[in-house]
């Protein structure tokens, strides 16, 4: 069994700042995340795929209230949620997302379902979710995804928008982030014991958010990607940036036609294209040979990663 098969999680990279967490936040924090590094760990340690090891992984991220994905997604401004998912195999560059729905329990289910039992890649709204319905994935009231945090957090944003706004325009961009603003995807990747790669993500998006709007978690090449011959890339952050960037599968390209390591090519990813647009967040990034990257220009990113092997998870918050 090759001992470099690992799994690397985040829970987004909109933290509370280190000011506001109290000890017992951050330990809850810590704990959701080592538990669900070991959950995928296990996987591979059995010889599982790197896409069921991702897709095990989500479903746990999702699942947990404290990351906006699934139950306890951020709301959109019109106090709805909208959540969008991918998966990508980075053995047969086979993609599936999808975007924009609000009945699907588990957005990244329906994303694989999508890969694995359509012809297209992306399948939106009321469609995404007839596909999803006929295939008999569990459907929800929308309700399901609400928590109170959330719907506070929903509250403070649209009551100080122009502030929100000023502070989401400033020039440092290890600014901690606003609260009311916060964003929080999730997402894994992983590589397995058979030498492959995969990419899951998975978003409630951006409190108050436009309906409608879709960001980079669901789009390929944005922010997910996978490709066993380079690199397999789940991002977060403010989502508008990371598609014009097109920074997941600017990792990859850096790899294969720059000939740029896992590291080099992330940092250069986070810290130069996606500064220089003012795009705030980060990723997590796994390449063929295990080398996992955590690259982030926010006060924090919630992250983890696990070797198959290893005794204990290893996770962070802040830099
Ligand atoms: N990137 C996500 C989006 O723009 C938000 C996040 O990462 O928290 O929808």
């Amino acid at each position: 069994m090759s001992p470099k098969a690992t799994i690397a999680i985040h829970g987004g990279a909109g933290t509370l700042s280190r000011n506001n967490i109290s000890p017992a936040q951050e330990a809850a924090y810590h704990e959701a995340l080592a538990a669900i590094l070991r959950a995928g760990q296990q996987v591979l340690a059995e010889g599982g795929t790197a896409l069921d090891a991702v897709s095990v992984a989500v479903d746990l991220l999702e699942d947990c209230p404290l990351f906006n994905a699934g139950h306890g997604a951020v709301f959109t401004s019109a106090e709805t949620h909208e959540l969008d998912a991918a998966v990508m195999d980075g053995a047969t560059l086979k993609a599936g997302a999808i975007a924009c729905v609000s009945h699907i329990k588990r957005p990244l289910r329906a994303a694989r379902a999508v890969m694995e039992h359509s012809e297209h890649v992306l399948l939106v709204g009321a469609g995404a979710e007839a596909f999803a319905k006929g295939l008999g994935l569990e459907m929800v009231s929308p309700d399901y995804f609400s928590t109170v945090a959330r719907r506070e957090q929903l509250h403070r944003a649209q009551a100080s928008s122009v502030t929100v706004l000023d502070h989401d325009g400033a020039a440092d961009s290890a600014a901690p982030l606003d609260e009311s603003r916060k964003f929080g995807t999730v997402g894994a990747v992983a590589l397995d014991t058979h030498g492959n790669l995969a990419a899951a993500t998975s978003t409630g998006g951006m409190t108050n958010k436009r309906p409608g709007r879709v960001g980079d978690s669901p789009l390929i090449g944005a922010g997910t990607y996978a490709d066993n011959r380079t690199a397999a890339v789940s991002c977060t952050g403010t989502g508008e940036m990371f598609i014009r960037a097109a920074t997941a599968y600017e990792l990859c390209a850096r790899m294969a036609y720059g000939g740029q390591s896992l590291e080099a090519a992330a940092e250069a990813a986070v810290m130069q294209s996606l500064s220089a647009i003012a795009g705030r967040g980060g990723l997590i990034a796994v390449d063929a040979q295990g080398h996992v990257s955590l690259p982030f220009n926010t006060e924090g990113m919630y992250r983890g990663q696990m070797r198959v092997g290893d005794a204990e998870p290893q996770t962070a918050i802040f830099r």
